[in-house]
């Protein structure tokens, strides 16, 4: 049986699939991941990107900070693509309990899956670190370099997890509920390095542990199937039967 007919069989025996994403998820979206070869970490800028993207860097140069994130971080036009659409299509069937990604694109919720749990935090969430107004994206794409808030003039601050910084408890407790009640866990687009996220897949204790990955990981040797491949490729050939 080739890949893909195998990839089929596990998910028609399944009825509480986790997909856990990363960025390899919205490349095909347009959207660079950090380490593939033409990925962010790998271009040339002032500092080291996960240094830019860190809280003290964030403290310390706000203006840089700002210049890197809505110029490498953020892609206002960015569609979901046939990954994130196929994934809100099992949760629709009654398929999957939901999406844990480190993703901060929102793309996922703009597919349409609803239990979604953005361990990073989100660039559509924005807010004053002074008065914690709300801001869209749009509100902080719309103001020139550092944005400030219109109420009390602070600074808005994504809510993204930036290095250094701790994950949302209520987020963590979701995250981790979903890939242990799983009974197939999909990792894919990740590159299973950013801790703790992708420690939270030692939680799984399901039948069946899948990755679809462009490049190896750490989990290859204990999934039941790895398909070394484009997500959005591979999953446009599955069918959701419910
Ligand atoms: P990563 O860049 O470390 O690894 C991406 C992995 O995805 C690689 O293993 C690569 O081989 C694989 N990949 C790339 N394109 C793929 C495709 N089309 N199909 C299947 N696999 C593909 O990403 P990471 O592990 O998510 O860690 C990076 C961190 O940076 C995360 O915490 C995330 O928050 C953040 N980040 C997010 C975005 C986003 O929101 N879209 C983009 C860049 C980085």
């Amino acid at each position: 049986m080739d890949k893909i007919a195998q990839l089929q069989q596990i998910f028609d025996e399944s009825n509480k699939i986790v997909f856990f994403t990363g960025a390899g998820v919205s490349t095909e979206s347009g959207i660079p991941d950090f380490r593939s070869v033409d990925g962010l970490y790998n271009q040339k800028y002032k500092y080291p990107p996960e240094r830019i993207i860190s809280h003290s860097f964030f403290k310390s140069d706000v203006e840089e900070f700002y210049r890197f994130y809505k110029d490498r971080m953020v892609y206002p036009e960015a569609k979901p693509n046939a990954a994130h659409l196929k994934m809100a299509e099992f949760e629709k069937a009654g398929k999957s309990l939901g999406v844990v990604t480190q993703n901060i694109d929102g793309l996922h919720t703009v597919a349409g899956s609803r239990n979604v749990y953005e361990v990073h935090g989100t660039i559509n969430k924005n807010y004053c670190m002074k008065c914690r107004r709300f801001y869209s994206l749009q509100d902080i794409m719309a103001k020139p370099g550092v944005p400030h808030c219109d109420e009390c003039g602070g600074i808005i601050k994504p809510d993204v997890v930036l290095y250094e910084e701790g994950l949302d408890d209520n987020t963590v407790m979701g995250a981790i509920r979903a890939i242990s009640q799983a009974d197939c866990l999909v990792i894919t687009g990740t590159s299973l390095v950013v801790y703790p996220a992708a420690g939270f897949v030692n939680y799984f204790g399901g039948k069946h542990l899948v990755i679809i990955n462009l490049s190896a990981t750490s989990s290859d040797s204990q999934a039941d199937l790895v398909i070394y491949g484009k997500v959005g490729e591979v999953l446009s050939q599955i069918k959701v039967n419910a």
